[in-house]
């Protein structure tokens, strides 16, 4: 580091072992899960109490040094590559469950629990908290928080932002704010808590907080359906919903994806098929069973040529891993996997994936599609190589005609992945000029030397949106 003096200031609050800065320690903290971006910063922090992270933020102002908060560093936007250097603040060390209130049924907890054992602690005691990225078995609280991260149970739960209802937050200038708390109503000014939710660490550090929790189902059945093409599994979706029946789990897989899964984790897929639906539905036994039953039933109608039904918890293991292994499937086929968001109103979800394969073989990129069906939220995935810097170049026009062809559905540029730094230049094609100023006056407000986070969520420079349609 340049600065000698900040960083013993540093030492002397978390002491030497938690400041990191050889060689090695940097290059671990200059990446994290989104291909294409790396930067070592100047030196990682890692506190172990809110005290520690104050005194480190009033440092990092003090000498205008930009601060990147990290939980587990598996955010696929970029959001926490030091690109203008500065001090990565690792929140990992911060990872306690304070309390699980059982009669207010909440839990308030540090930022670096890891999210798949909080699940753990509160269905161990019947409660319930739905949120479940992808990465949950990895991923922290903190991060879920900073990213409005979503999962397999969003279209019926709901995602991150409605389940956090408190937390404390050390701001850009050391002073600690806590907003919210239990209450199952809070009215009083405005809305703090949830401005925080998706700020991707640019207002503040979150150094704890409260989420409610739903009581946990009693039981859960799961289904899965495969069919010869695309517009079976769309219709099948839109037909489901408009029985009225919201699952737990609606994903979705197109005939690129299942072949790679396939050959990944042998579950025994038909490669042939065009799409697949990946359904579940929790609540009392007869919940449960009427709604899997009517769910088969409907795909079936729309021409699914294979309905598997899991008949005891390893079967449903193996269902859910169709969806699970995808991405791990994909990144084996080459050294770059690109995986975007874009998200359109559920009932675009077939005219999108038909746009997306438009546009992959406009560009002669190879992209394979899954996602949340239920959500309209699909993830376009590209294998690639970083090294070939003209199929980057394609890559990259592919992406930003299918962000394009999804805003004309409606639809916006990431459903829970975040804008970050990879998609900070097309923030603006989904919030207008005037959203983005006003959400550089919010940023103003909080963090008037632009030390958090910086060169996220506001791009350097703003895409041009000029797409040449085939
Ligand atoms: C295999 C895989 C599957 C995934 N599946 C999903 C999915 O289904 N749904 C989904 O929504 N996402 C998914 N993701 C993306 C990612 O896991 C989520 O965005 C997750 O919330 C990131 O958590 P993290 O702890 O790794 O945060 P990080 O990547 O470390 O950080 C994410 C952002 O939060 C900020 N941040 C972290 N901690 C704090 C804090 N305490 N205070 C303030 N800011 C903070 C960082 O600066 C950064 O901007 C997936 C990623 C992978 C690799």
């Amino acid at each position: 580091m340049s600065n000698p003096e900040m960083l013993r200031a540093l030492k002397a609050i978390v002491g030497t072992n938690w400041c990191l800065d050889t060689p090695a320690d940097l290059m671990a903290y200059s990446y994290d899960a989104t291909p294409l971006y790396q930067h070592v910063p100047d030196a990682v922090v890692v506190p172990g109490t809110v005290e520690e992270v104050a005194a480190v933020m009033k440092v990092a102002e003090e000498h205008r040094i930009p601060i990147v908060p990290r939980g587990s560093g598996t955010n696929l936007s970029a959001g926490t590559v030091p690109t203008s250097g500065g001090l990565v603040v690792g929140l990992n060390r911060l990872n306690q469950v304070k309390e699980i209130d059982q009669e207010n049924m909440t839990a308030t907890f540090e930022p670096g629990v890891v999210t798949a054992k909080f699940h753990q602690q509160v269905e161990a005691v019947g409660l319930f908290y739905p949120p479940d990225p992808g990465s949950m078995t990895i991923s922290t609280l903190g991060g879920n928080i900073a990213e409005c991260a979503g999962g397999l149970r969003g279209l019926k739960y709901g995602v991150t932002k409605d389940y956090i209802i408190g937390l404390q937050a050390v701001l850009a200038d050391g002073r600690i704010l806590q907003i919210g708390g239990k209450n199952a109503k809070d009215v009083a000014g405005y809305d703090l808590v949830k401005l925080f939710v998706g700020s991707e660490g640019t207002l503040g550090l979150v150094t704890e907080a409260t989420a409610r929790l739903i009581p946990l189902p009693e039981t859960r059945r799961t289904a899965l359906a495969m069919f010869t093409d695309l517009t079976g599994a769309a219709r099948s979706v839109s037909r489901i919903i408009a029985a009225r029946i919201i699952p737990a789990t609606l994903e979705f897989l197109d005939n690129a994806t299942i072949r790679v899964v396939e050959d990944y984790a042998r579950i025994g897929l038909n490669t042939e098929a065009g799409a697949l639906l990946l359904m579940q539905q929790d609540g009392t036994e007869a919940v449960s069973e009427r709604d899997i039953a009517r769910m088969a039933a409907i795909c079936k109608e729309e021409g699914a040529f294979e309905v598997r039904l899991a008949q005891d918890p390893v079967e449903e293991a193996a269902l859910m891993s169709a969806r699970r292994a995808a991405l791990s499937a994909l990144a084996r086929k080459k050294p770059t996997t690109i995986l975007e968001d874009a998200t359109v109103p559920r009932k675009h979800l077939a005219e999108m994936v038909e746009q997306i394969n438009r546009i992959a073989r406009k560009y002669s990129v190879e992209i394979c599609t899954f996602g949340h069906a239920g959500d309209g939220n699909l993830h376009p995935t590209c294998m690639t190589d970083e090294r070939d810097r003209e199929e980057i170049h394609r890559v990259e026009q592919a992406f930003e005609e299918i962000f394009d062809a999804a805003l004309r559905l409606g639809g916006t540029i990431t459903g829970e992945h975040g804008v970050g730094e990879a998609k900070a230049g097309f923030l603006e094609w989904r919030v207008g000029s005037t959203g983005i100023e006003l959400m550089k006056g919010i940023k103003a407000v909080f963090d008037p030397h632009h030390l958090l986070n910086p060169g996220k969520l506001f791009a350097r420079e703003n895409r041009r949106r000029v797409v040449v349609r085939s």
